[in-house]
């Protein structure tokens, strides 16, 4: 899980390398470094923290014009945080200068035979068995020593390579981990994901697992592992680079928070319509869904895993049909009942999280249809899957998920309700509630407006050490995501639970220093959430309840209220996600955290 960057053409500033590693941020951000062409040699200069320690170390560097570089942003797995580890790494004499994203599992094997035959290591990562395998291979032609080199690297990589013999070009390759190309008039560039790039073109090319390219002045070429050319044309990208900066808000969590009435309804254009859905991606499949299906299988983690709980509840209370769920780690090892009649439906932000898509591939090899769900186009689970329903947010940089949350509900909801139609169970209570999903950037709007009480709240509970969330139904799954989100950027411990699983064992731990998030819908679960803040309350522990507006009798009882708009039950997580996000982001930001990168978390979760 890193970031990577690279760029060949003439007069690149070493700055363009910085910027591009600033936007790659989130994939890692424990040291970085960079390696460009100086007058025939390679210098590498990296360091330990993040990037703004690099730019201090390279002062004046940054406005040096080069031909050729490579710049990576690391999340340490092999090897503890240090200069020495930081990417990029070179082989003895400095001429080769290799940037990776991965593991390479048979490291110690090849780094034995690498010394055995006089190499000499000078970190404890095991990316620096690459460049000492490319010297051993090397005849005179990078792309070739490249070919050969990975031939003997087990495990999942992107590499990034350059050679200070052929200073014009870098090779890169790929299996496992993303990587993407393109070029303009001026230069070619190489990266993680799309962000970097888009400020220099719109026109990408994704590389797939077993490709290697090679970028040399404005084109690049992409081969198989034989050394044959392959042809593809690049997709257009439609992101605005702007969309990609903070906008005027502090940190990016509270900008793409601040974004759910928009990215809500990008994500249901299309897809819903006057109460009705209409999810073109899955139309290929509307025969199977009508004679075959018999479960839907969501497999997700985090976050995504907490959307595909909504969606179970949601199918459920409103179908027949059968839909299980399981986090993606351990999809693979419960023996899942899946076959040719399942669709498993694969959620994941960055359509990398590996977790997930090795889940997507056992389920393929038990023959079922698989769905993917994701934020990122062109990345490794939708290419991987049978079909793919894109999220359409914009890039989300804040390492939390806040609005790719609330999309991936709601777009699981469209699928559902498409679903439950074609198989004739779409009732006019499944259309009140996609006519709520289409008021959603009306209602976020209001939801948003209660920031100053939030941030007020934030203050209040500030210095507590530990929180609960609990809820019942759908407000079960808001309350799992609430905690979550807590606990990641405020570093508080926070747990989630059933309301009604509090008197079986957590209610143990309630006391003053205890406080409750209670989410309490207007509907037949309301008294018996009134019970258990009543039990609660007896226990000393303060309670903050999210209710919907005019809920007088919760509001009497709780000793705070948030309040949201009254919808439909399973609309309950999409209206109280903001709620929790902004809360969790302020006590981040009182507490002098950093919200957008919170410590041993990436965005991308690209190792097991
Ligand atoms: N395994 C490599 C390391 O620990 C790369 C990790 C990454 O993807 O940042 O340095």
């Amino acid at each position: 899980m890193c970031g990577i960057v690279g760029f060949v053409g003439k007069n690149i500033k070493v700055d363009y390398f910085i910027d591009g590693l600033k936007k790659l941020e989130y994939r890692g951000y424990d040291s970085s470094g960079v390696s460009y062409d100086d007058n025939g040699k390679f210098c590498t200069i990296k360091k330990e923290g993040r990037i703004k320690d690099l730019e201090k170390e390279l002062g004046d560097i940054v406005n040096k014009n080069v031909n050729v570089g490579l710049a990576h942003t690391r999340w340490a797995t092999h090897g503890g945080v240090s200069d020495e580890n930081s990417h990029p790494h070179t082989n003895e004499d400095n001429k080769i200068s290799v940037v990776h994203n991965g593991i390479i599992e048979n490291f110690q094997e090849l780094r034995k035979e690498l010394i055995s035959r006089g190499h000499v290591f000078r970190s404890s990562t095991d990316t620096e068995v690459i460049p000492h395998l490319i010297e051993e291979c090397y005849r005179g032609n990078l792309l070739e020593a490249v070919i050969e080199a990975i031939k003997k690297l087990e495990g999942a990589y992107a590499i990034g390579v350059i050679h200070s013999e052929e200073p014009d070009k870098i090779v890169a390759a790929r299996k496992g981990s993303p990587l993407v190309v393109a070029g303009n008039e001026e230069l070619s560039i190489i990266a993680s994901d799309v962000t970097p790039i888009l400020k220099y073109s719109k026109e990408v090319n994704f590389i797939n697992d077993g490709e290697i390219v090679e970028l040399f002045g404005n084109n690049y070429k992409i081969f198989d592992l034989s050394g044959n050319p392959i042809e593809r044309k690049p997709i257009h990208i439609d992101w605005d680079e702007e969309l990609a900066e903070k906008g005027g808000y502090e940190h990016f969590m509270q900008k793409e928070i601040f974004e759910q009435p928009v990215s809500i309804k990008s994500a249901i254009s299309g897809r819903i319509k006057n109460g009705q859905p209409c999810v073109k991606e899955i139309e290929n499949i509307k025969s199977f869904i009508e004679n075959d299906l018999k479960k839907i299988y969501v497999v997700a983690c985090g976050t995504s895993y907490h959307a595909g709980l909504a969606f179970k509840y949601f199918m459920q209370n409103h179908s027949d049909i059968n839909v299980e769920i399981e986090v993606a780690s351990e999809f693979r090892y419960c023996n899942p009942n899946v076959n040719k009649n399942t669709l498993v439906i694969a959620v994941s932000q960055s359509g990398e999280t590996i977790d997930t898509l090795e889940g997507v591939r056992l389920a393929k090899n038990k023959g079922a249809y698989v769905l993917a769900m994701s934020n990122v186009v062109g990345s490794t689970i939708p290419r991987e899957s049978d079909s793919v329903v894109y999220m359409n947010t914009g890039p989300e940089i804040g390492v939390a998920a806040t609005k790719t949350y609330t999309a991936q509900i709601a777009v699981l909801y469209s699928i559902g309700s498409q679903i439950m139609k074609w198989k004739n169970q779409y009732s006019t209570e499944t259309e009140k509630i996609i006519k709520d999903i289409e008021n959603l950037p009306e209602i976020y709007k209001k939801v948003l407006d209660n920031e100053d009480h939030i941030i007020e709240l934030a203050r209040e509970y500030v210095n507590y050490k530990h929180m609960m969330y609990i809820g019942r139904g759908t407000g079960y799954t808001a309350a799992l995501e609430g905690a979550l989100k807590l606990k990641e950027i405020s570093y508080i411990h926070a747990s989630g639970y059933q309301a009604g699983e509090l008197k079986h064992g957590p209610i143990a731990l309630l006391d003053e220093s205890f406080p409750v998030f209670a989410i309490v819908p207007f509907n037949g679960l309301r008294e018996k959430m009134i019970s258990n803040i009543m039990e609660v309350k007896a226990r000393k522990a303060r309670v903050i309840a999210i209710v919907t507006e005019n809920d007088e009798k919760v509001i009497e009882i709780a000793n705070e209220v948030i309040k949201v708009p009254e919808t439909s039950e399973d609309i309950l997580p999409l209206t109280v996600a903001p709620v929790t996000q902004l809360f969790s982001y302020h006590i981040a930001v009182l507490r002098g955290l950093d919200p957008d990168k919170p410590r041993n978390l990436a965005k991308s979760v690209t190792v097991e």
